[in-house]
């Protein structure tokens, strides 16, 4: 089925300065359904020119409408635009569902997700404040918090309509013009958004989505002169490039990058409590989430019980096209499919398989299945144990003591999120000091979700804050006026 048949936008056209127009490139970007593989439509290609303009577009909505919109205004353009997400919500799940893979209840929180942010920005619009600063005799001082001016955003294909949300949802709060690059394996939902957001009445320029290639749209957005913060989601090898090109311009960025995230069990853990979570907080999305549970770090005196139960629940996954909402769907593409059986190959050359999942029977052939594996005593300094896969394969690995337990989870270059198992609070606390990384997660594990919840790694996982009321502060800039009255 070709999916332009269903659509409220042409996906072939490019949005710039509140108008729909055709992208720079002729040649359009096929769109392919991970579930089945066929093609399902095309989205436009744009060009760097076509960047420019939208730049120029996002510079004239500062300096018009858009910037005199005041705060509170915002908050409800926010808060509409929340409002026809939910109205939507069916539509843009089964666009995301069809694009990259998801199975359809996860496509479907994700849109809930995506309106959530949308609401709790447009709520948080007119609730960051100034301060006043106590200063000699004679003076007044205060702060004033303001936009950036133009934002550039480039999001991954793994959570589209979330990554969207958190990421233009804070900028437009604190009344930045955002220019949006989706990933070209994902860019329908970020289409829809702009449809959405044109009909709820935000003004011209205020956002602007450029669909096309990394290496020309990318770059051109994160290399921008005129572009005065860039916020980006993905790789650490773009990522680097993107810090890069701010370092020429002198922009400050917030990077978003991979994980290995650990997933800490003691051995006074609630097992029954943690046991889905433990493997659910990998299997999520098929194993691409950035804040993956993909080691499972386990102490010695239950290990082999927390192996066979974590066994028996793989024993029991499913990985099917995503409409029928098996545990796990496709992998979003071809390519990415290749990366995570390499990695599964090279696994199974010298570690022990503890267990793996089933692709169902009838799963189409031209579908990008992989079937999650759990492999069982891995060493630290393994490969599958250092190296983000972006795929359902899980590690475990044996400690002896919370200091071991540590010096394991720290021991990869990345530092995203961690989670911890025990009933001991004073371990409970010591932990989440020690652990190097951005979140902790105590007797639970949220890969994904939480808008409220500040999100953001350490290392090579990235810096800066998205998510919450601290994105806001990274969306805009501090301005201290001092004035004499005498
Ligand atoms: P990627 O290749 O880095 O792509 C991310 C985005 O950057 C896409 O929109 C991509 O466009 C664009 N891009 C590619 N080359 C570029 C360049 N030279 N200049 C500017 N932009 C460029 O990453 P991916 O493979 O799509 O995503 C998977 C990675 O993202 C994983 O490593 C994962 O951990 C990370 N991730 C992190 C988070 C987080 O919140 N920390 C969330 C999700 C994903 P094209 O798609 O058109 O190439
Ligand atoms: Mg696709």
């Amino acid at each position: 089925m070709k999916i332009a048949n269903s659509l409220w936008f042409d996906p072939t056209m490019i949005y710039i300065g509140g108008q729909w127009r055709k992208p720079g490139h002729a040649d359009t970007i096929p769109v392919e359904n991970p579930s089945t593989g066929e093609v399902i439509g095309e989205i436009g290609q744009g060009s760097a020119a076509d960047v420019d303009a939208a730049v120029v577009a996002a510079e004239a909505a500062m300096e018009g409408e858009w910037g005199r919109t005041p705060a509170v205004e915002r908050g409800r353009l926010l808060a509409r635009m929340a409002q026809m997400v939910l109205s939507r919500a069916e539509e843009l799940a089964y666009l995301e569902s069809t694009d990259v893979g998801k199975p359809m209840k996860q496509a479907q929180a994700d849109a809930v997700n995506l309106a959530r942010y949308l609401e709790f920005y447009g709520g948080a619009a007119d609730k960051v404040h100034g301060t006043t600063i106590p200063y000699q005799e004679g003076f007044t001082v205060y702060t004033l918090r303001e936009p950036h001016g133009v934002t550039g955003h480039i999001i991954p294909w793994n959570y589209p309509m979330q990554i969207l949300g958190r990421s233009i949802g804070a900028a437009l709060a604190m009344g930045n013009a955002c220019v949006l690059k989706p990933a070209e394996d994902a860019s329908l939902s970020s289409l829809a958004f702009a449809a959405i957001a044109a009909e709820a009445g935000l003004p011209a320029g205020a956002l602007n989505v450029v669909t096309g290639y990394g290496a020309e749209v990318g770059a051109a957005l994160s290399t921008h002169p005129d572009v005065h913060h860039v916020s980006f989601t993905g790789s650490v090898a773009t990522g680097r490039h993107i810090q890069e090109a701010a370092a020429k311009n002198v922009v400050p960025v917030t990077l978003e990058l991979g994980g290995k995230s650990p997933h800490i069990v003691f051995d006074d853990v609630d097992l029954d409590a943690a046991l889905p979570t433990l493997v659910g907080a990998c299997m999520q999305a098929a194993g691409q989430t950035c804040s993956a549970a993909s080691r499972v770090l386990v102490q010695r005196g239950i290990y082999e019980e927390v192996r066979r139960r974590m066994a028996e629940v793989y024993g029991g996954l499913v990985v099917g096209p995503a409409p029928d909402n098996c545990d796990l769907g496709p992998l979003v593409s071809k390519k990415q499919k290749d990366i995570v059986s390499k990695f599964i190959e090279l696994g199974k050359q010298d570690l022990t398989v503890a267990a793996e999942g089933k692709i169902r029977d009838d799963a189409p052939a031209g579908g990008n299945y992989v079937a999650p594996v759990l492999f069982a005593d891995v060493s630290p300094d393994h490969r599958l144990a250092q190296e983000e896969i972006f795929g359902p394969v899980q590690v475990m690995i044996p400690f002896e003591d919370e200091a071991d337990a540590i010096r394991i989870a720290n021991g990869t270059e990345y530092g995203l999120v961690a989670g911890v198992w025990t009933r001991d609070g004073g371990r409970q606390m010591r932990m989440a000091r020690k652990l190097n990384v951005g979140q902790v997660f105590i007797n639970n594990y949220g890969a994904g979700g939480g808008v409220e919840l500040p999100f953001g790694g350490v290392g090579k996982s990235g810096h800066g804050r998205e998510k919450g009321f601290e994105a806001l502060y990274g969306f805009s800039r501090l301005k201290t006026v001092t004035a004499q009255h005498g």
